[in-house]
């Protein structure tokens, strides 16, 4: 795809003021904010290229390089690298959305998430749970107090930035500011490592948490717990936690959204007269009975509901209140394999009765030899 002139992205004349170019960057990103477009990937990219857009006429000398070579900035490669993602974008022009969004949107350095899975019995998922879980997390390094400098030693300032973290690099006739590489942009380095950390500052902790898993959650959904992931450099806002859930099979249920369903075998003179079955039920303290009225003719396949007896709907709503789906019972037939004298009598005279051609009557010989010649 080819790039939009950054005058045209903007919508501003090749010779309006900073202040002009400023103002529609601000119009611009208040329209493709991603707050206002949640999940909206058009707005997104249009939030993104006016960035880009914003980031390279601000600047009055790549402005001017672009102004006199296009796209190629006149260097080798294309010096107007884009926004790789949101962050990006708030940590380099942090500054203009803070009087644009009252300072709510400053650059953020967040830490690593954490994406895990968690196993929960079906009723566990049905009911919810307190779980106990333990989680590996980077800490401080208490020996050294995240220094990474080993006792009684100090960090030293990096001679490569001469503390600044940041170093020049020259591209084309550009110069760039980087991340220095010695110190990784910190300015200063371990002289003496931290024997414990190794100099890292850091080191792995494993830590319990304890989960509240709501009732009704379904089987691949994800549990987020805000700021229990890695933490973040420079007392930043620590990641988060992503529970993926993982719930075991019941041998008897099976989960559709809310409902529930479930197969019962029946005789065939309670599919034709009716009867009363006793269904278990998931229930929060197990399982109850509920009694389902089978009417009389009932057919093999015939779906029959017992309302409310499906998962807790993930409202929010506790206890015996909560809305619950169905629970669905597919009815099957169970025909007898093997017949005393008295029943087969009674089955050969209903036969009769409804004019159903049935096989004759084994004589002696063939149920002896359990054949039929
Ligand atoms: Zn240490
Ligand atoms: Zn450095």
């Amino acid at each position: 795809m080819s790039k939009r002139d950054y005058y045209e992205v903007l919508g501003v004349s090749r010779d309006a003021s900073a202040d002009e170019i400023k103002k529609a960057y601000r119009k611009l990103a208040q329209q493709y904010h991603p707050d206002r477009n949640p999940g909206d990937h058009e707005a997104e990219e249009k939030f993104k290229e006016a960035a880009e857009a914003y980031s390279v006429l601000s600047d009055p000398d790549k402005r001017s390089a672009f102004d006199r070579f296009g796209f190629s900035g006149g260097g080798g490669g294309s010096p107007f690298g884009g926004f790789s993602n949101m962050d990006d974008i708030f940590s380099n022009l942090g500054d203009i959305f803070g009087d644009l969004f009252g300072g709510g949107h400053r650059a953020r350095r967040k830490g690593e998430d954490i994406v895990m899975g968690i196993g929960l019995t079906f009723q566990e998922s049905l009911f919810g749970a307190q779980k106990s879980l333990t989680v590996n997390r980077q800490a401080a390094c208490e020996a050294c107090r995240g220094t990474g400098a080993k006792d009684g030693t100090a960090r030293v300032v990096c001679e490569t930035c001469k503390g600044q973290g940041q170093v020049a690099l020259r591209q084309g006739f550009f110069m760039f500011a980087q991340t220095c590489p010695a110190c990784r942009g910190e300015g200063s380095v371990v002289k003496h490592k931290c024997p414990e950390c190794k100099g890292r500052g850091k080191v792995q902790k494993t830590e319990s948490l304890k989960v509240t898993i709501p009732a009704g959650i379904d089987h691949g959904r994800t549990i987020r717990l805000t700021g229990k992931g890695q933490p973040a450099p420079d007392n930043g806002v620590a990641g988060d936690l992503y529970l993926t859930v993982e719930v075991k099979s019941h041998p008897d249920f099976e989960r559709d959204g809310v409902d529930l369903h479930t197969e019962r075998s029946i005789s065939f003179p309670q599919a034709a007269l009716g009867c009363q079955l006793e269904i278990a039920v998931p229930a929060e303290s197990g399982e109850r009975a509920e009694t389902l009225q089978v009417p009389a003719g009932t057919q093999p396949g015939d779906v029959l509901t017992l309302p409310r007896c499906g998962v807790p709907h993930m409202d929010g709503s506790q206890g015996g209140s909560a809305r619950r789906g169905d629970l669905h019972v597919h009815v099957r037939l169970q025909v007898p394999t093997s017949l005393s004298s008295e029943e087969e009598a009674l089955v050969r005279q209903l036969a009769e009765l409804g004019g159903h051609g049935v096989n004759p009557k084994k004589g002696i010989f063939q149920k002896i030899f359990g054949t039929d010649n």
